[in-house]
């Protein structure tokens, strides 16, 4: 690279670190709420509760909005509150009673440092691609193998495929063994990686979007999947299949793995 590009690079960096700064600073502002102990599990509580809301507020409309159900995968379906609240208590259940211990024991071994300068925006982004696809990995092999093996399926898995046609607060409605596999995929690809701390908040919201999106039940035009190009997401669709078949669509987002290995199957969509 000559010394022009390098210049260019650098000036192009530097735009990107100014562009998030502002709202870096304001983060650091509440400093003191991002490193206790208690921000990781309200913040992952609020940010799926908060994903969740507006579906379960549709499920609640769609008997008398007709439109609505052109966008639902099971038209006729609406979870009713039995189905619900267990799903939401179970949640707020698991985050107080062990995701909470844990984030205790993890900020006190190693307590989190909030740099003073922001990531550029570049490196955000690369950063929560890469950590998105490397969760996808490890999720593909660790979801498969709880397939192929009837003890790990009956033991971690089963749990979560209680519901056969799923809506937004059956995403976290898995056993515990199932929860610390996914928290600890996501916190190892961060550490991996080194993430700013910007860019793991970034990582997990979008995470945790991903994932309701693919148990809503609902396929918008403006959903995800149809904003990625080549096919290259499977959405909600695909997971849909999945919690109905059992044999195909292993992976959470993306389609490459199952379509080596054989296992994607498409369904038709509205
Ligand atoms: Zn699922
Ligand atoms: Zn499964």
């Amino acid at each position: 690279m000559n010394s022009h590009n390098r210049s260019e690079l650098h000036v192009l960096c530097s735009s990107g670190q100014l562009l998030l700064q502002p709202l870096w600073d304001r983060l650091r502002a509440w400093g003191a709420l991002i490193q206790s102990p208690f921000f990781p599990v309200f913040f992952s509580i609020t940010t799926y509760v908060g994903f969740c809301l507006p579906f379960v507020v549709l499920d609640v409309l769609c008997p008398w909005v007709p439109t609505l159900r052109r966008y639902k995968i099971h038209p006729d379906f609406s979870p009713s509150a039995r189905q619900l609240l267990p799903c939401l208590g179970q949640t707020l259940y698991q985050h107080v009673v062990f995701v909470f211990p844990m984030t205790l024991l993890h900020w006190a071994v190693s307590p989190a440092l909030l740099p003073a300068e922001a990531p550029e925006l570049f490196q955000l982004v690369s950063h929560v691609v890469l950590c998105l696809l490397l969760f996808d990995t490890e999720f593909f092999v660790w979801h498969l193998l709880h397939h192929k093996v009837p003890w790990l399926y009956r033991t971690f898995h089963k749990m979560h495929h209680q519901n056969s046609s799923p809506f937004a607060l059956a995403t976290q409605y898995m056993s515990v063994g199932e929860l610390f596999s996914l928290g600890f995929f996501d916190m190892m690809n961060v550490l991996l990686l080194q993430c700013h701390p910007l860019t793991a908040l970034a990582f997990h919201v979008v995470n945790i979007w991903l994932s309701v999106e693919d148990h809503s039940g609902y396929d918008f035009p403006w959903s995800t999947h149809r904003l990625v190009p080549f096919g290259w997401f499977g959405g909600v669709a695909h997971h849909d299949l999945h919690h109905s078949q059992f044999n195909c669509n292993f992976a959470p987002y993306f389609t490459h793995w199952d379509k080596i290995l054989g296992t994607l199957r498409s369904a038709h969509t509205k």
